[in-house]
């Protein structure tokens, strides 16, 4: 659980291809509608980068990366 880590989607870049909420086995992405949306970020796990690495578009960042 991390409520200090959890992705963020930039929308500009993001072309609704859903890898990401394919990929994430914990269910933080929506998986209905156009393009995927962070709506568990709860369940996001500290300092994994899975979805970021596997992003097309490189579109995903992390709300808590580059934070103190
Ligand atoms: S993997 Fe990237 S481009 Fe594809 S839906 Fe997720 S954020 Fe959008
Ligand atoms: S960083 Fe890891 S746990 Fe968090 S949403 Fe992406 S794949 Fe899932």
């Amino acid at each position: 659980m991390a409520n200090n880590w959890f992705p963020v989607i930039d929308y500009e870049k993001c072309v609704g291809c859903f890898a990401c909420a394919n990929f994430c086995p914990h269910g933080v992405f929506s998986t209905d509608g156009d393009k995927p949306e962070v709506v568990n970020p709860l369940a996001c796990v500290e300092f994994c980068r899975g979805c970021q690495k596997i992003c097309p578009q490189d579109a995903i960042s992390y709300y808590g990366d580059g934070q103190k």
